[in-house]
């Protein structure tokens, strides 16, 4: 791995995190953005990350300043990615948008250049083509809040080359990631794998009124040692996004207990301002 330019391309939640964090292992960053006040956005984010890297990490002054140093934006994507090794594209979730994204990219990326997304819930397979470089291309995925959440899912679509999926593998180290390589394409990664069924799980349970939220957690966090149950960990995602996840089960799969889970959290939890941790309260309080 020889990278050192690095172009973030979309600078919103998580954008934004990734073009700190690889700055602040001292790696040259570019954010690119649609226009000059998505950028001037990205900059109000970027300031705001400093205090939680003083709080969790305890980052000096001094690094911090150099971290800011290494960080330019960019409106124009040919200038943004002129120099760059790695473009990281957190664009948002809309296969449309990333689509010409990787088509528009490919006509004036560097020929070096490596493509990786860091997209949630889409394949990288699905945009491979339109990358016009798929031996190049590759999902690097973050979590949310990646200087303490630091993990990185590198995953290979069918075409990816070994040299590259290495390489960024060694880059996610080099930012101070735990890098956690897929061979082959997963949706859901390995986390939303593992997470989302036991989420479900748990508000199966919840809904056929087998046990209430406190026995289930107390289950598995007594029986397996976890610092958490699934609905602790519910109220960390948010009770709006696991809302939204059982209303898009329920109609996939037309099964009237996800149209039932969904119910229970609109009326008893977000209706009455409880969307979990962030409010101060979900099924817990805080
Ligand atoms: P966001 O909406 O906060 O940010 C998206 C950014 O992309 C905005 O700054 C927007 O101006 C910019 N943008 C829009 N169109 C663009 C284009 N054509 N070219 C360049 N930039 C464009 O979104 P987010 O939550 O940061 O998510 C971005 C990606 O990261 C998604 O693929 C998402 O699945 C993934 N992701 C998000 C999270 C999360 O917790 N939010 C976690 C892991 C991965």
């Amino acid at each position: 791995m020889n990278f050192k330019q690095i172009t973030v391309a979309g600078s919103g939640v998580l954008g934004s995190q990734i073009a700190f964090q690889t700055a602040y292992k001292g790696f040259h960053v570019t954010v690119y953005d649609i226009n000059d006040e998505a950028l001037a956005k990205a900059k109000e984010r970027m300031a705001e990350l400093k205090s939680h890297y003083v709080a969790d990490l305890q980052a000096s002054e001094a690094d911090l300043k150099a971290a800011y140093d290494r960080i330019t934006y960019n409106s124009d994507l040919a200038q943004a990615v002129a120099n760059a090794d790695l473009i990281i594209e957190a664009i948002p979730e809309v296969v449309s948008i990333k689509t010409d994204f990787y088509k528009k990219l490919s006509q004036l990326a560097p020929a070096k250049m490596i493509f990786a997304t860091n997209s949630s819930t889409l394949l990288p397979s699905q945009f491979a083509e339109a990358t016009g470089r798929p031996g190049q291309f590759l999902a690097l995925h973050f979590a949310n809040e990646i200087w303490k959440n630091n993990t990185a899912e590198i995953m290979k679509h069918p075409g990816t080359d070994n040299q590259v999926f290495e390489d960024v593998v060694a880059f996610a180290k080099a930012i101070g990631m735990v890098a956690l390589p897929l061979q082959k394409e997963q949706p859901g990664y390995i986390l939303n794998s593992l997470l989302v069924p036991l989420l479900e799980a748990a508000q199966q349970l919840l809904v056929r009124e087998i046990a209430d939220v406190e026995t289930i957690d107390k289950t598995w966090m007594v029986a397996t040692g976890a610092p958490l149950g699934p609905f602790a960990i519910l109220d960390v995602v948010g009770i709006n996004t696991a809302y939204n996840i059982g209303l898009a089960k329920a109609k996939a799969t037309g099964n009237e207990e996800f149209e039932r889970i969904a119910e229970l959290l609109k009326s008893e939890y977000i209706d009455k301002g409880k969307l979990g941790r962030a409010t101060g309260e979900g099924f817990y309080k805080y």
